[in-house]
């Protein structure tokens, strides 16, 4: 099964494409964790994407699915893979249907007010990063890490308005490949209207719109 996973962020599809992933025996790429882990740990690959940020501009195509090629060679790739976090452009979806075929991109509907929240109930140490949710995540004493005691507090990115922007960016960007997959008749809608909806429901939709069982 190869699955491409689409959604804004925060709309909880890391999470559940890695838990379908542990279902559906393949591994879950994560294309932002590659790009973080090369940063980390300073290679080749590592120091262009550094590059490229720190110019406040964005991955190529060419070199984005360089990395999610050469992933795609390993050995835990050959049964399947759910990708998240590409394609993010409909170029890099051409160039990819060359590669690999796709069976079903999911797309994530979460309501814009449940994005909204996730968002702006995020606040971080200012000292180790560690992050936290108002909401779901909450310190154990409110406004202090518990990792390390300093205070929290929430980013400039995270307010309310620029939250908002961010959302809408998100959505003006993906607009153009739900449309790409929806002509090709792979796109797959699963819709969260709840906030708290638990991740196996949303599994079990996404396992309903897949037709997995004729997969196995
Ligand atoms: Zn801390």
């Amino acid at each position: 099964m190869r699955l491409v996973f689409l959604g804004v962020r925060c709309s909880g599809k890391g999470t559940c494409a890695s838990r379908l992933a542990l279902e559906l025996g393949v591994p879950h790429i994560s294309t932002g964790e590659i790009f973080r882990s090369n940063v980390a740990k300073n290679t080749e690959l590592g120091r262009k994407i550094e590059q490229v940020f720190n110019n406040g501009k964005f991955l190529s195509d060419d070199l984005v699915l360089e990395v999610v090629e050469e992933r795609l060679k390993e050995q835990d790739c050959k049964d399947g893979f759910i990708l998240d976090g590409f394609p993010r452009t409909v170029k890099q979806a051409i160039e990819f249907d060359k590669m690999e075929k796709i069976d079903s991109a999911i797309y994530m509907d979460v309501e814009d007010e449940i994005v909204m929240q996730r968002l702006t109930s995020r606040v971080v140490c200012k000292n180790c990063g560690e992050v936290y949710n108002t909401e779901l995540m909450k310190p154990e004493n409110e406004g202090i890490c518990n990792k390390c005691g300093c205070d929290l507090h929430q980013k400039a990115d995270d307010l309310p308005e620029a939250a908002k922007r961010r959302i809408e960016e998100d959505k003006k960007n993906l607009k153009p490949l739900t449309e790409y997959y929806k002509d090709k008749g792979i796109l797959r809608i699963i819709r969260c209207e709840k906030a708290d909806l638990d991740v196996d429901i949303l599994n079990q939709r996404i396992k309903d719109a897949i037709k997995w069982k004729e997969h196995l």
